[in-house]
Parts: structure tokens; C-alpha cells; sequence
């Protein structure tokens, strides 16, 4: 039940449940705000994306690239327990992809409360 440790990988419950949230709001960040005629379905060889989903994801390059960043920070965030990251010591992201992320944060995050989809607001808010 208490599993602490963030480098168990990719096996981690709650790790995959952070990667989810993360695909879930770029997407919705994407879908928002972005040319739909950019999108391609993503294909990492970081992570797959269709088994984190459950089906496939398109978004346009830019959030392909936030995305994998994202990704492969949270699989192998060193901090134990992880703390929120806006509390964290160690700031792991670029700083380029860390204002983004925080951006489709305050997005997703506003537009997933206003569907009523509040399950995805968690400690993983920047
Ligand atoms: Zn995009």
C-alpha cells in the first residue's frame, strides 16, 4: 500500500497515476488552444501513451515535447516521498517546460473543474 518510493518505476501505482493526470491536461491544454491540423497521434519511446490513456493521444509538437519532458521528470523524480513541485528543492524541470507546464496547469486544471472532473485536481498541481 505504501509504496514511497518515486525510482520503482514504471510499475509504481502512483506514478502511473500522475503520468496519466499528465497526458490528460496537456491534452485538454492542446485541444483548447491549439491548430487541430498539427496533431499527431504520440508515439514515445519513453512511455506509452495508448496503455497510460487507454487509447490514442494526438497533440501538436510543442506539447509532444512538454509532454515527454514531463513524463520522464515524474518517472524519475528522485525526491522520496515526492513532494508537491512548487515545494520541492530541487527544481527539475527546464525552466522553459516548467512555465509551460504551469500554464496547462491553471488551464486544464480550471477547465477540467468546470466539467465537474475535480479527481484530477491533486498533488501534482504546480
Ligand atoms: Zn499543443
Amino acid at each position: 500500500m505504501n509504496t514511497e518510493n518515486c525510482q520503482a518505476g514504471f510499475d509504481d501505482p502512483k506514478i502511473i497515476g500522475d503520468l496519466k493526470t499528465l497526458v490528460r491536461f496537456i491534452e485538454v491544454y492542446c485541444d483548447g488552444l491549439h491548430d487541430a491540423s498539427d496533431r499527431q497521434a504520440v508515439d514515445l519511446k519513453t512511455h506509452d501513451i495508448q496503455a497510460l490513456a487507454g487509447r490514442s493521444v494526438e497533440l501538436c509538437p510543442d506539447c509532444t515535447k512538454l509532454l515527454t519532458h514531463a513524463l520522464v521528470k515524474r518517472s524519475v523524480c528522485p525526491m522520496d516521498p515526492k513532494p508537491q513541485c512548487k515545494h520541492c528543492p530541487n527544481h527539475c524541470y527546464h525552466p522553459t517546460y516548467r512555465k509551460q507546464i504551469q500554464e496547462v496547469m491553471k488551464y486544464s486544471g480550471r477547465k477540467l473543474v468546470m466539467r465537474g472532473r475535480v479527481d484530477y485536481l491533486l498533488h501534482l498541481l504546480f
